[in-house]
């Protein structure tokens, strides 16, 4: 059983006089064309703190008439180069100062996503506010190093005399349409914007309706780093109503997506009007393999990490462990007594090493897939218990001796629940590993290199992590195989999903 602090509102008002100010301001607002705006209509949609159901802020719910609004803004600015003109310096410059924003105001960022999303303050703090800066300085750094090629064609029906000189050029896309998850809001934000502002385009962001309070307060600190009017608008507001929008839009370049893989078949559906270009970041049902020479310690610690940081709620979060048969047993009492160990409460109390799940829907769901796998016949080695005053506070759950074929095995389930079984060989646990729809991330835990390099290369993931797990870096491209999306997020080659390629053939 978990250690469960009382979950009430004292000790959980922010610290910081940014926070306190940011919600006590009754125009919490959209960014449009420059402007903050309440949008064409008076509706709203509340933030509340998932650990306490306390209400935090309104916001507006954007209509689809200020999603037209919002891409005609961004339009504006593309078509009259306020941005794609700017000199890949001077937008680096602006990249930078974003960066430079994000930590001086670190602290109240990380009150505020504690407050509205329910993670550990630390998580925000130490790992993904830093995360986010990190993506804007990577990529400021990309701003200036966007290149063409020279090419020497072998076409010889040139006239007589003549010769072809070619080469290639990037522009950028356009207008992009951002559209993010809950699990992670700023960093999510910064993976689309920081490669979309490199490259020159003007973007939308759509945060998730669950959680948008950091996104209008990032629109904040963008407008004060230089961004120009219109490069960087923020619509808050449904899924279903405002993202489909932007996904539907005629005058929309591109969307970036990270979500669900059901909303991710959505959108595709929704972009093929125009044939928008489309990245997908979705699911996963990512594999944690532990072979009997791992070191044990660092694979255990690993292993609870992969699946109990930010309660599970991470796309590569490791939700299948696969130990081998001499250490199985062993693993297994390891992990039920970290889970077992670990303290739950609010995230802004500094003991707090779990929070709650994002939303009592959300919470319904998990609770309702850890029954699905009790009835299908996992045994409960820890956890399963659901508490608090939305009952959002699931505890680190481990479900042993799963079979392939469970629904716990084969979908995603987005908290801390970890399904457990064992394997012999070597083959047998890539079969197991593969025997997904998803393959978006994975980690291998062994002392032999032979080993963890035969594994990696025949697993089909985007990632695979050797004796780590949740190692991110913005130079490090990540997305999925398979059902786990289109295209990666990070690393040099995202700038590209942002920019088009023009090649000039030319006579001379
Ligand atoms: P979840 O189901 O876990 O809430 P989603 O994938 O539905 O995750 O949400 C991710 C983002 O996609 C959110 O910003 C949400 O508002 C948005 N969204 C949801 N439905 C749609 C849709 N039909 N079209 C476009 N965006 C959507």
């Amino acid at each position: 059983m978990a250690l469960i602090q009382k979950i009430d509102r004292s000790g959980v008002e922010p610290r910081t006089d940014g926070a306190r100010a940011f919600l006590k301001r009754a125009d919490k607002s959209m960014l449009i064309g420059g402007e903050w705006t309440n949008g064409r209509s008076a509706r709203r949609l509340e933030s509340i703190d998932p650990a306490t159901g306390q209400h935090l802020a309104t916001f507006p719910q954007a209509t689809v008439g200020d999603v037209n609004d919002a891409v005609a803004a961004a339009r504006a600015c593309h078509e009259a180069g306020a941005w794609c003109s700017v000199v890949p310096a001077r937008r680096a410059e602006i990249m930078w100062k974003i960066a430079e924003l994000l930590d001086l105001h670190i602290d109240e960022l990380a009150e505020l996503e504690t407050l509205d999303q329910g993670k550990p303050l630390a998580v925000g703090r130490w790992a993904e506010i830093p995360g986010a800066a990190a993506q804007f300085r990577y990529f400021a750094g990309m701003a200036t190093k966007i290149e063409g090629r020279t090419i020497t064609p072998s076409i010889d029906y040139q006239p007589e005399g003549k010769r072809v000189h070619a080469y290639t050029t990037k522009e950028p896309v356009g207008v992009v349409a951002a559209i993010t998850p809950w699990n992670s809001p700023l960093i999510m934000y910064a993976m689309k914007l920081a490669p979309a502002l490199a490259a020159g385009c003007s973007v939308i962001l759509k945060p998730a309706e669950e959680t948008s309070l950091t996104a209008i307060r990032l629109g904040e600190l963008i407008v004060e780093a230089g961004v120009p009017a219109g490069a960087v608008n923020i619509v808050t507001g449904l899924g279903e109503e405002v993202g489909a929008a932007l996904a539907r839009h005629p005058d929309v370049d591109k969307v970036a997506f990270t979500g669900s893989t059901e909303t991710g078949r959505a959108i595709l559906d929704a972009a093929k009007g125009n044939l928008k270009k489309v990245t997908l970041e979705l699911g996963g049902k990512s594999p944690v393999i532990l072979l009997n020479d791992a070191n044990l310690d660092l694979a255990v610690a690993g292993a609870a990490n992969a699946i109990f940081f930010n309660a599970g709620q991470v796309c590569v979060a490791g939700s299948r462990l696969y130990a081998q048969d001499a250490i199985y047993d062993y693993v297994l009492d390891r992990l039920a007594e970290i889970g077992g160990r670990m303290v739950l409460g609010h995230g802004l109390k500094p003991e707090t090493e779990m929070g709650p799940l994002v939303s009592a829907q959300h919470a319904t769901r998990v609770a309702a897939m850890i029954k699905s796998g009790l009835e299908e016949g996992a045994s409960l080695r820890t956890g399963g218990d659901t508490f608090g005053p939305l009952e959002t506070f699931i505890s680190p759950t481990l479900l042993a001796d799963v079979g392939p074929d469970m629904k716990v095995v084969r979908e995603e389930i987005f908290g801390p629940v970890l399904t457990c079984a064992s394997f012999q060989d070597v083959d047998e646990v890539i079969d197991l590993a593969n025997a997904s729809s998803y393959g978006l991330a994975a980690s291998v835990w062994t002392e032999s290199l032979s080993a963890a390099h035969l594994i990696t290369s025949q697993l089909r993931t985007g990632t695979v992590w050797i004796n780590s797990h949740l190692m991110f870096d913005p130079s490090l491209p990540i997305g999925g195989y398979k059902q786990s999306g289109w295209g990666r997020e990070s690393g040099q080659m995202a700038v590209e999903n942002y920019l088009e390629t023009k090649t000039v053939c030319a006579v001379v």
